[in-house]
């Protein structure tokens, strides 16, 4: 077991998670040969805990690369996943998917960066962008865009904005479906 030196150790944090776990090892899982993407999708979406991607969108674990962060903003780490996904792992066309009801959109960068300062005691450093989502359409329309214009993409990646309604499970799409030139 990897040891930090100092820090202390926390104990039964995370039992009921890798209890969890050794009942799901003892069933039997499918496996794909690869990391690749069978459907040639990746999916860009927030960490709220009460999106499902793999219900949404009808996938099993092999079919399609998921990336979340908070609100499904397109950052430079995201752009980083997607083009390596890209290059190696068989991805083809990417949704961004936002949702309604996000923490994002009903707070602004003020108040989330005073929650972390809250939080920490100390205010988060100069740089730190919470990328709150003011205007849903308009920040979905800026991070397909970014995405267009991105040189990491191969040419003819499809890529398309949508909103997941947490509520009728329903997508809808925001920005069209449109190719990389
Ligand atoms: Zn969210």
């Amino acid at each position: 077991m990897a040891d930090l030196l100092g820090w202390p150790v926390v104990d039964d944090t995370f039992a009921d998670v890798l209890d969890a776990n050794a009942h799901y090892a003892k069933e039997e899982h499918e496996v794909a040969e690869t990391g690749v993407a069978r459907k040639g999708l990746a999916i860009v979406t927030c960490i709220d805990s009460r999106i499902n991607p793999l219900a949404v969108f009808g996938l099993v674990p092999g079919d399609a690369k998921i990336l979340r962060n908070a609100g499904a903003r397109v950052t430079d780490d995201v752009e980083r996943g997607l083009a390596l996904s890209a290059a190696a792992l068989g991805v083809t066309r990417i949704a961004v998917v936002q949702h309604t009801d996000c923490k994002l959109t009903a707070a602004s960068d003020a108040d989330l960066l005073e929650a972390v300062g809250q939080a920490t005691g100390r205010p988060a450093p100069p740089g730190f962008d919470p990328l709150a989502i003011a205007d849903q359409p308009g920040a979905l329309a800026a991070d397909v865009s970014r995405l267009l214009e991105s040189s990491l993409l191969p040419k003819g990646t499809v890529i398309t904005g949508m909103v997941y309604d947490l509520h009728s499970g329903l997508l809808s799409t925001v920005v069209e479906p449109i190719a990389t030139g």
